[in-house]
């Protein structure tokens, strides 16, 4: 496959235009649009990888000079092509993302645009809202839900007409099918719906028995939908199309998914990166110690912890965070130690600490000796 012709494009392309042919073709082809179709998919990650290597300048020069195999040579190529579908979502995140809004999925899914309105009894079907929870750790991977929602559809017995036989649809008499009247108020005239069509232009004198002339029945539908890896709670993504179908032939509303991440019990997210606290013994803390700490990707952090560590003092574990939704990378794991005073004393450890008490200086406690330091100045 050629890179350039897989996006429509010649060699002489700019940096713009093959945004542009991408953003095209995967808005075409995202799998969110094609649910269960391979063809799709399949067209989607070669795209995905044409745009991958074409939208950065370094690898479009190797590819230019020396085809994809040159690209491979320098580790920089897909070898066996795109192979899993999330490499080519996070491609399709950062085509789209950037500009530091939470609502790039609208850019996505709103970006079809062609809702023509073709007459007056053409309208939008209504829009609807969901919310859906998902956990902790599925927001840092990513998951696939399916929603069951309940949406107005075109009436299967009438094809949407509302109307039993194609002659049952009367154009109105009192407004010629404009669904708007003209009223005189004094020297203005003003336009408003007919009442009586009530703005639709036309009337229906044998309405269809299924949906009572309406030309819309109810139907719970179910719907598919990818949650990127990264997602935050109050995040939005928008399924054009999804929401109520529209009035006489209108364009369907939108489904607009809102989401809300469960908190974890251990971890605690800051952005991108997840913090975590450690508890450790004051020993642990003053001697220093090995500590392994768990992630949320399954992998067991070790953490040398030094000497004379003080409590609060944060480690960062990179790269354990979370992904970041628009696809720039990931954020870290901070590991937070909370100090912990030992509690339950035994009269032997009593004794100790007493013993290590007395053998304590100023130079164990630089802290504690500033202060008195300072507080002597006050109180002098
Ligand atoms: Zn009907
Ligand atoms: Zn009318």
């Amino acid at each position: 496959m050629d890179y350039y012709e897989t996006l429509g494009l010649t060699r002489t392309a700019t940096p713009e235009e093959i945004k542009k042919a991408y953003r095209q073709n995967a808005l075409k082809f995202h799998p969110d649009k094609n649910p269960g179709d391979p063809e799709a998919e399949k067209k989607f990650k070669e795209i995905s990888e044409a745009y991958e290597a074409l939208s950065d300048e370094k690898k479009r020069q190797i590819y230019d000079r020396h085809g994809k195999a040159g690209l491979d040579g320098s580790g920089m190529g897909h070898a066996g092509g795109f192979s899993s579908m999330d490499e080519a979502l996070h491609t399709f995140m950062s085509a789209f993302g950037g500009a530091g809004s939470d609502n790039i999925f609208e850019s996505f899914f709103g970006g079809g645009g062609g809702r023509g309105h073709g007459g007056p009894h053409h309208r939008q079907g209504a829009s609807k809202r969901v919310n859906i929870t998902v956990k902790f750790e599925e927001a840092a991977h990513g998951i696939d839900k399916e929603l069951a929602i309940t949406n107005h559809v075109a009436c299967a017995k009438c094809k949407g007409t509302g109307s039993t036989s194609p002659q049952g649809v009367k154009r109105c008499s009192r407004c010629k099918g404009a669904g708007q009247i003209l009223e005189q108020r004094g020297f203005f005239s003003m336009s408003m719906p007919c009442p009586q069509c009530h703005g639709e232009g036309q009337t229906i004198t044998d309405p269809c028995t299924d949906c009572r002339g309406e030309g819309l029945v109810k139907e719970k539908q179910h719907v598919k939908i990818h949650i990127p890896a990264g997602v935050d709670s109050g995040m939005r993504l928008k399924m054009s199309g999804h929401g109520d179908a529209g009035h006489g032939g209108g364009p369907a509303g939108d489904l607009i998914v809102f989401i809300q991440v469960e908190p974890h019990e251990l971890f605690e997210r800051e952005g991108d990166d997840i913090s975590l606290d450690l508890p450790i013994s004051f020993s642990e803390a003053a001697l220093g110690c090995k500590k392994e700490v768990p992630s949320l990707f399954n992998h067991t952090c070790r953490l040398t912890i030094p000497e004379s560590t003080q409590n609060g003092k944060i480690f960062r574990v990179k790269g354990e965070g979370f992904p970041n939704v628009h696809g720039h990378g990931k954020g870290d794991l901070l590991v937070k130690i909370f100090v912990e005073t030992p509690t339950n004393l035994s009269e032997k450890q009593r004794q100790l600490l007493k013993e290590f008490g007395s053998l304590e200086g100023p130079a164990n406690l630089p802290k504690r000796k500033g202060f008195l330091d300072k507080i002597k100045g006050i109180f002098q």
